[in-house]
């Protein structure tokens, strides 16, 4: 790739750029903060004075937004992104969004003679600024041979999880089970300790027993039992509450359009809009191990 635009530096965003800098590809920046923008040019991009103008001369195009309505605005609204490209762009679209919009962005772009994988990730802010992101892929097989160069700049594993959209369901399904999970774990070690048990100890039992799982191997929501864990930072910092909930959110209409009954999902859901209003919307997603407590003083 010679020329690439990268749109979107926020706190993914502005680290795997700082990454494909790195790795010695040009690029041409757009945020609408313009201290990211400022951030990224003192790392060796170049500014654009907008998103249309980044992506002009660009062969590859990355954007990592919050949420699904800013891809559509900047895909097919105002943005104006597929109007400005060049014929045979390749987009890469980094953004958890949803199914139905990565498809309609893609099947735009393919319509202009563009290029459009959906390639959302796993790994949060810390996987971002190390480089060890998990990219997860739906869009043709050739699109992703094209992009990998990038996308291993940026992260260390790369899965193809099917056609146009797919990558963001596989996001979705994983993200949905990892809120069921930590919602479990949390439970387990609340009623551990309320039945006199040393929640640390009852983590070390769990997780050589068949309660094993990512949240209480490697995230134990418990402060104190796991000193790298957000929960022994006071739920600093992590994969944020709100960022959970917006996942759940997709997750549910995922559900909805397909007909899938997800009853755990929904109850996760309803927990972390909760917790979320509750004024946790800015902490680690494990933090809802605190409204287990504060649910069980209300009754
Ligand atoms: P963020 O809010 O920090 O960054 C988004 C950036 O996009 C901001 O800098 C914002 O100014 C910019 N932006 C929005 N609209 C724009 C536009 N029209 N033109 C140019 N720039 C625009 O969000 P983030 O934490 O970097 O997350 C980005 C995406 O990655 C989200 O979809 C999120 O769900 C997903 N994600 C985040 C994490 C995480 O831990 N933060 C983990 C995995 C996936």
């Amino acid at each position: 790739m010679n020329t690439i635009a990268f749109i979107g530096l926020g706190n993914m965003g502005g680290s795997m750029a700082a990454n494909l800098i790195r790795a010695n590809h040009r690029l041409t920046v757009f945020d609408l903060v313009a201290d990211a923008v400022e951030r990224a040019v003192s790392q060796g991009a170049e500014a654009a004075a907008s998103a249309a103008e980044a992506v002009r001369e660009a062969d590859a195009v990355v954007t990592m937004l919050p949420a699904s309505r800013h891809v559509h605005d900047l895909y097919l609204g105002g943005g104006r992104l597929l109007e400005s490209a060049k014929t045979g762009a390749l987009f890469i679209d980094c953004s958890t969004i949803a199914p139905a919009t990565a498809k309609e962005v893609a099947t735009a772009a393919n319509a202009r003679g563009m290029r459009m994988i959906d390639a959302p990730v796993s790994g949060g802010v810390a996987g971002a600024a190390a480089g060890t992101l998990t990219f997860i892929v739906g869009g043709e097989a050739a699109d992703l041979e094209s992009a990998r160069p990038l996308l291993e700049a940026m992260g260390k594993a790369v899965f193809h999880a099917g056609g146009s959209g797919a990558g963001q369901a596989a996001k979705i399904c994983n993200n949905m089970l990892l809120a069921i999970h930590m919602i479990g774990t949390c439970e387990a070690l609340r009623l551990g300790s309320a039945s006199g048990l040393d929640p640390k100890v009852l983590s070390d039992i769990m997780v050589q027993s068949s309660g094993r799982n990512w949240s209480l191997e490697l995230y134990n929501p418990c402060p104190g039992v796991m000193e790298h864990a957000p929960a022994s930072r006071g739920y600093q910092g992590g994969f944020l509450t709100d960022l959970m909930l917006k996942d759940l959110g997709l997750a549910m209409e995922a559900a909805a359009n397909a007909g899938a009954p997800t009853p755990l999902g929904a109850q996760a859901h309803e927990l972390y809009a909760d917790h979320s209003r509750a004024g946790s919307g800015g902490l680690d997603f494990s933090s809802i191990f605190n409204a287990l407590t504060e649910a069980r003083n209300a009754d």
